[in-house]
């Protein structure tokens, strides 16, 4: 008990526009437009009750309390929806995801919704994380990944807690910082090592890598990453703008890799260059 503190230690995210939510305390404006992976959304005034929100034991005091039960209930759900390895859904129920969110939306951070996380961003909501490491992880687990898209530093954190080396990149400077402050409140924060920079570049230093996860949808495969992954190395990454698609690369060989088609999702955009 008393394991989760609410309050962090760098400056809130900046959103666009304001609007006061219910708990009179984030502001979300119209600045977000896509949103990570078949999003729900919470937009200003508009908000779904669910059982585990609305439950008597439930407040913005006790939610640190209670954060434990209610990740227990996100794996359940997470184990209804299909995601059946047992060290992901392990991984999941280390980290304290409400830690990760605005202290406005912490009461949602167990829901399986996409959040804004500021920057017009969001965190991705918990079933494609789970998704995405379990497809990295499946028959195995990497010694070490690169996550293209750190955001707020929550699929670092729940990477750490399978893989000793967690490398992360994020282009925007204010995420990069609020990541940096984020990840110290899951275990095994040492193994996360996180970069400010632009992503499509991979990171050369530290190839090849026998996994990377993109966690933002760009029209091509980065052709940067595609030769960082190690043969016989995985990299799963969302394809395509309006209609999306994750897909897993495989890598068979110095010039060959296998690629496989899996379900439509909803990501924020891949974007050249870094955001000061
Ligand atoms: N994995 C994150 C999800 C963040 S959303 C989490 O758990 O919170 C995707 C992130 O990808 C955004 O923060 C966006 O800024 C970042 N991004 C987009 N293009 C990028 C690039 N070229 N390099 C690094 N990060 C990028």
């Amino acid at each position: 008990m008393g394991e989760f503190v609410m309050k962090k230690k760098y400056p809130r995210p900046q959103f666009t526009q304001g609007t006061v939510n219910r708990f009179g305390q984030s502001r979300i404006g119209d600045g977000l437009q896509v949103l990570n992976s078949n999003a729900r959304i919470l937009q200003p005034g508009e908000f779904t009750p669910q059982r585990e929100t609305m439950s008597p034991y439930f407040n913005q005091d006790n939610l640190g309390l209670n954060s434990e039960r209610l990740r227990s209930m996100m794996i359940e759900r997470l184990r209804r929806e299909g995601i059946k390895d047992e060290r992901v859904l392990n991984a999941m129920k280390q980290v304290p995801r409400h830690l990760f969110v605005d202290e406005g939306l912490a009461s949602h951070a167990y829901e399986n919704a996409a959040l804004p996380i500021g920057f017009q961003q969001t965190i991705s909501q918990p079933w494609i994380v789970a998704r995405m490491i379990a497809l990295a992880c499946q028959e195995r687990i990497p010694h070490k990944i690169l996550e293209i898209g750190a955001g707020c530093g929550y699929q670092a954190a729940v990477l750490a807690q399978l893989v000793p080396q967690v490398y992360a990149i994020e282009r925007i400077q204010g995420l990069y910082e609020m990541a940096l402050g984020n990840i110290q409140h899951a275990p095994h924060a040492e193994r996360i090592h996180l970069h400010y920079g632009d992503g499509l570049k991979g990171l050369p230093e530290q190839a090849p890598f026998p996994a990377i996860l993109v966690a933002a949808a760009g029209m091509d495969l980065p052709k940067e990453l595609l030769k960082q992954l190690s043969i016989g190395g995985r990299l799963i990454a969302p394809l395509g703008q309006d209609e999306q698609y994750l897909v897993l690369i495989e890598r068979t060989g110095t010039d060959s890799w296998n690629r496989k088609l899996l379900e439509p999702v909803r990501f924020v955009p891949l974007r050249a260059g870094i955001q000061p």
